[in-house]
């Protein structure tokens, strides 16, 4: 019988957040600096092979890896008025240089519009020269005044990746924007993340975007958070900094242009999304450690058990798994496997006296603690179908727990009950006026999350605030 237990996961989704990061050794947040934390080393290595997933990504759809400055001058920062209009109080702002103030002073990074902009003026002469697909993975900074929460709301995001491309005419700007999307849920699929895609409503859209399309997961307390956006420019940037490129005819035009991001947030939804109260669960493509083997030390028999965890490791090694063995003589096994399951290692191998006897290994996987015994020599191809196996069932759990906590309701009261219960996303008829979007807001006493793109139907009936006819289904959350 599993002895998995999601309570503290759940009812206490914050305090269990906080302390699995440390405990598992993901991230330390206690460092001086608000809003600021620690990759350690465990954590850095989750980190690297979640964000492999969407390099390989961006690599294989010919998007170009790059770097630039993390200081922006404050005169670049301005020319885009909503953009600035939008950033400027959320600015760290550098103002001296040594001891002699700046002339212009220089922002950190918040995002990276105004910083390639003048560098696309530059390079970028005609029509051959597009499309450009740009990426870089950096640090961008918000002087953040809500409280920040480790990996969720941080004043340094560590980890933001994000995609800058120039096209010659809207319509490619709109099909990269449809690419992007592809991207990010092949990524969020890969990691076993669920997601609901909205388009943003104006009030509440990228400052300096067209539009913005935004993907959103449910957190253990029924929050949303939203994990990934993609931005369509327009050519608001483009205008800004004159930006052209001549046409096939000779004509100057101005450029088209989008923009998309994930942070480290796709970490925490990826330990949030599988956790359960023994820890982290990982999904076995981003774990560093899949297979933990763990001795069961008996006497006079040690030497056998030890020889046969070494086979077992070498077998498992070959077949390509990242094994560790847990030779450790100043732990008991319990402790070993409180340790493991911790940190999340998708399958733990135990050898005892019986099972070498036996010619046997006990195998459990991680998400639902169950336990098989596997014969030796059948132990590879078990542990590759088992990882499979649990790929497989940690998705669909997760789709499920996503599934159960979208509900469409047909009245405010509803709406209101659920959303005040942290049930999830209420989904509800709107008109798509911006006025009964924010009555909305205040009665259900939730953030507009958007209109699905996700999901094609015909709305049928009326809206739920005015009862005009209803355009669209919009959803509302609770929003991190
Ligand atoms: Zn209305």
């Amino acid at each position: 019988m599993s002895t998995l237990k999601r309570d503290k996961w759940s009812r206490q989704y914050g305090d269990w957040f906080r302390s699995v990061l440390i405990d598992a050794g993901i991230m330390d947040y206690r460092y001086p600096i608000k809003g600021c934390g620690v990759w350690m080393p465990y954590g850095f290595k989750v980190r690297k092979n979640v964000f492999e997933i969407l390099r390989d990504l961006l690599d294989s759809t010919g998007h170009d890896e790059t770097l630039f400055p993390l200081l922006i001058p404050e005169t670049s920062l301005a020319k885009e008025a909503a953009h600035v209009g939008s950033f400027e109080e959320e600015c760290f702002w550098v103002t001296r240089g040594g001891l002699t103030p700046l002339k212009v002073k220089y922002a950190l990074r918040p995002t990276s519009e105004t910083v390639i902009a003048p560098m696309l003026k530059l390079w970028i002469r005609s029509h051959a020269d597009l499309p450009i697909k740009l990426y870089q993975i950096v640090s961008m900074f918000r002087y953040e005044t809500k409280a920040t929460r480790p990996l969720i709301r941080m004043r340094e995001v560590a980890s933001f990746k994000e995609a800058h491309t120039s096209h010659a005419t809207p319509e490619d700007a709109e099909a990269q924007v449809k690419e992007a999307v592809k991207i990010y849920k092949k990524f969020f699929n890969e990691v076993g993340v669920p997601y609901c895609i909205s388009r943003r409503p104006d009030w509440d859209k990228f400052a300096g975007a067209v539009y913005t399309l935004s993907f959103d997961m449910i957190c253990p307390d029924g929050r949303t958070l939203q994990i990934g956006t993609v931005h369509n420019l327009g050519q608001n940037f483009s205008k800004a900094f004159d930006i052209t490129y001549e046409t096939e005819k000779g004509t100057q035009e101005q450029i088209w242009q989008t923009c998309y991001g994930i942070s480290g947030r796709a970490i925490a939804a990826v330990l949030s999304i599988h956790g359960d109260d023994h820890g982290v669960v990982l999904p076995p493509n981003v774990a560093p450690i899949q297979v933990v083997v763990i001795p069961i030390p008996y006497k006079k028999k040690e030497k056998q058990i030890n020889k046969t965890c070494e086979g077992i490791v070498a077998t498992l090694k070959k077949a390509g798994l990242r094994v560790e063995l847990d030779q450790r003589t100043d732990m008991r096994p319990g402790p070993k496997f409180y340790y493991w399951e911790l940190r999340g290692i998708p399958i733990r191998i135990e050898v005892g006296p019986k099972d070498v006897e036996n010619k046997e290994a006990t195998v459990v996987r991680r998400d639902t603690l169950e336990k098989q015994t596997c014969k030796l020599n059948e132990l590879g191809a078990a542990v590759q179908n088992l990882i499979e196996k649990m790929t497989q069932d940690m998705q669909q759990k997760a789709w499920q727990w996503m599934k159960v906590r979208t509900h469409r309701v047909d009245s405010l009261e509803e709406a209101r009950q659920l959303v005040k219960k942290r049930a999830g996303i209420v989904e509800v008829l709107w008109c798509n006026r911006t006025e009964c979007g924010h009555k909305l807001e205040e009665a259900v006493e939730a953030r507009v999350l958007g209109v699905p793109v996700d999901i094609e139907e015909k709305v049928k009936g009326k809206c739920v605030v005015c009862e005009r006819k209803a355009e669209h289904v919009v959803r509302a959350a609770i929003a991190y």
